[in-house]
């Protein structure tokens, strides 16, 4: 870790945070990733596990909520007007045992950390979300996926066993086959069983510190399905499509695949990350704007396609290049909209998103298309077997309609929308999105029967029965 890593301003951890140093309880306005919400709460920022219990047990207007490191773009980390547990300071790796692979750490320990201290020496986190800026205890409340889910799951699929500080301030040691139904209920939960306080899982041994990726164009939508199709087996797998294209060319984009690279050696070049200074002009990114930076990015890659080793850290996190890209969407924010729909109605789901999208005009660059496999950890986990498609909205006056006009066509073809980036879906879609959420509710009453543990997403979203 540099300084510069330990810098929350600088590394984004809490974007926009008002305030002074740690105290018990201190004013805050909490931000998410996207900018679309902020949150007046009172927060305090323990510094030792031993902090949590006394903190979760004091009385809170409005419920306690834990956030992170703010990487989630909605409002799933927040708790207007009422008590956030601040987790950043608690990011020590308590334990790794080098025969297994087993690693214990606390929640607030990032992705970046992990790879930073155990890729020199031959491990690495066996599923990472696309942003190292995501803490562990993060990673488990969404139940993250990464590019290789298809073969190796949900992040929460990984850990073996987690403590949980539940509302009356005791710790429990749960896991897959202990309490199995509260960890069920903690991974995915959107934070709603506890804080998290320790977390093991085991990581995995790598041959150097990079991968073989293989990029390769593709004309349209049609081109995109039959090259996931034939990549079926690939370590990694990831799509960028120019949501601007039309017609013929609908769907246009880049397929990369990867594969981990031997003897490639574990010293890599750490890039120097540029910073966005200042929030855009609102009308920085237009359609035309979009476009030419997607005809830029597609163009990269040669028609007959490239292969190139990549060191992880640029493989896995390309928008970590560039901190506080958030900015780029100016003042009033963005939202993501990301959904996965099942492979039996994936390919005509996909396109009619793609029209829906393209007529707006409105998207940015960057739209992703992954393929997930049916690994998940909890009731609320996002992951499906099928295609998911990610995309970034301005937060404009016709974003909202949009979003809701994408979330019925997901709907209509039996899929959901992911939770950790979602800030405007309604109540009434949960139910049949989430066929889970009953038995969430019921875990969830048992855990935590007055409700102490609230957020602003809670609420909106009506996650607790008695909302
Ligand atoms: C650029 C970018 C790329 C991304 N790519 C992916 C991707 O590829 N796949 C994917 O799945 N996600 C992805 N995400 C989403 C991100 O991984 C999740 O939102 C993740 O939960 C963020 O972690 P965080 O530490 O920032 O948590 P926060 O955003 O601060 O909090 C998220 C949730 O976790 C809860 N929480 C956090 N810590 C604890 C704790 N100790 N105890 C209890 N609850 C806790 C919070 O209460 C909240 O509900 C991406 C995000 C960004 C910005």
């Amino acid at each position: 870790m540099t300084a510069a890593d330990n810098n929350p301003k600088r590394a984004g951890v809490i974007p926009d945070l008002k305030g002074q140093q740690p105290m018990r309880w201190k004013n805050f306005e909490l931000k998410p990733w996207g900018r679309v919400c902020r949150a007046p709460t009172t927060a305090a920022r323990p510094e030792r596990l031993s902090e949590i219990a006394p903190i979760v047990r004091e009385n809170h207007s409005n419920g306690l909520s834990v956030y992170a490191a703010g990487r989630s773009y909605g409002d799933s980390a927040l708790n207007s007007n009422g008590q956030n547990c601040l987790s950043e300071r608690l990011d020590r790796i308590l334990a790794f045992d080098e025969r297994t692979g087993v690693v214990d750490v606390e929640p607030g320990v990032n992705f970046r950390k992990l790879m930073n201290v155990f890729l020199p020496k031959g491990w690495l986190v066996p599923v990472s979300p696309g942003t190292s800026f995501a803490t562990i205890g993060g990673a488990v409340a969404h139940d993250v996926h990464g590019k290789n889910h298809e073969r190796e799951g949900s992040f929460g699929q990984h850990v073996s066993e987690l403590d949980l500080v539940t509302a009356n301030g005791v710790s429990h040691r749960i896991g897959p086959q202990s309490r199995a139904d509260w960890f069920r209920a903690t991974c995915g939960g959107c934070g709603l069983t506890g804080v998290i306080t320790r977390v093991e899982f085991k990581m995995r041994r790598v041959p150097s510190a990079f991968v073989e990726a293989k990029e390769q164009r593709l004309e349209n939508l049609d081109g995109f399905f039959a090259a996931f199709e034939a990549a079926k087996g690939a370590s990694y797998s990831i799509g960028w499509i120019d949501a601007l294209a039309r017609g013929a060319a609908l769907g246009r984009g880049i397929l990369e695949t990867a594969e981990p690279a031997a003897e490639a050696g574990f010293v890599w070049r750490k890039k120097h990350a540029a910073s966005v200074p200042v929030d855009f002009p609102a009308m920085a990114l237009n359609a035309l704007s979009v476009k030419a930076f997607n005809s830029f990015y597609i163009g990269r890659v040669p028609k007959s396609g490239r292969q190139r080793l990549r060191a992880y850290e640029d493989f896995f996190y390309p928008l970590d290049a560039i901190e506080q890209w958030n900015r780029i969407y100016g003042r009033r924010g963005f939202h993501q909209f990301q959904c996965v729909v099942p492979y039996r109605e994936g390919e005509k789901a996909i396109r009619r998103l793609l029209e829906t999208i393209t007529a707006s005009q409105s998207a940015s660059p960057l739209t992703v298309l992954k393929r997930l496999g049916p690994g998940r950890a909890g009731y609320l986990s996002f992951p499906m077997e099928g295609y998911t498609l990610a995309l970034d909205f301005p937060n404009r006056a016709a974003t909202e309609a949009l979003y809701r006009a994408l979330a019925g066509v997901t709907l209509e073809h039996g899929g959901r929308i992911y939770l950790a980036k979602d800030a405007l879906l309604s109540a009434e879609a949960m139910p049949p999105m989430y066929p889970e959420l009953g038995e969430f509710q019921r875990v969830l009453e048992e855990i935590d029967p007055d409700a102490r543990f609230q957020s602003d997403m809670s609420r909106r979203l009506h996650l607790r029965a008695r909302a």
